[in-house]
C-alpha cells in the first residue's frame, strides 16, 4: 500500500483500498472493507500539488447499537494541497483519516431489523 502514492506525470490516480488496508490499525474500529480512491491532479507547484480526492466505497466496523459487524457507506471529496516530498505524496494517512471522517456520524445498521435482537433486548438506552 504505502510507496504506491507516487504522484508523478499522469493527471489522475485511481487506488482500491482493500481489507488488507485496515490491518493493523491500532485503535481503529473497521475491520474491512473495499473504498476506491480517485486522485486528479488539479495544479502542480514547486514542492507541492493540489489535488481533487475522491473516496467512496464500503467500510464493516462494530455497529454503536448492537456491536454486531455492519456495512457502512463512505463518501469523500475534497481538493487539497499536498507537500511534495522526493517526487512523492504520502497520502496514507490522508486516506485513512478520509475514510473515517467520509462515514455516517450515526454508525448503527440502517435497518433496525439487522441488529442484534439478543443484544438489544438487554439495551437500556434506546438510541
Ligand atoms: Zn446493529
Amino acid at each position: 500500500m504505502a510507496g504506491s502514492y507516487t504522484i508523478s506525470k499522469e493527471p489522475r490516480y485511481e487506488w482500491r483500498v482493500g481489507d488488507e488496508f485496515w490491518e493493523d490499525r491500532e485503535r481503529c474500529e473497521v475491520v474491512g472493507g473495499v473504498v476506491d480512491v480517485t486522485i486528479d491532479v488539479l495544479k502542480r507547484g514547486v514542492g507541492k500539488v493540489e489535488l481533487g480526492v475522491e473516496i467512496e466505497g464500503e467500510v464493516t466496523m462494530p455497529c454503536d447499537r448492537c456491536l454486531g459487524d455492519c456495512t457502512l457507506p463512505v463518501r469523500w471529496r475534497e481538493e487539497v494541497e499536498f507537500e511534495v516530498i522526493g517526487g512523492e505524496v504520502d497520502l496514507e494517512q490522508y486516506i485513512y483519516e478520509s475514510i473515517i471522517l467520509g462515514l455516517p456520524l450515526v454508525k448503527v445498521h440502517r435497518d433496525r431489523g439487522d441488529c442484534d435482537p439478543e443484544v438489544l433486548k438487554h439495551l437500556a438506552v434506546d438510541l
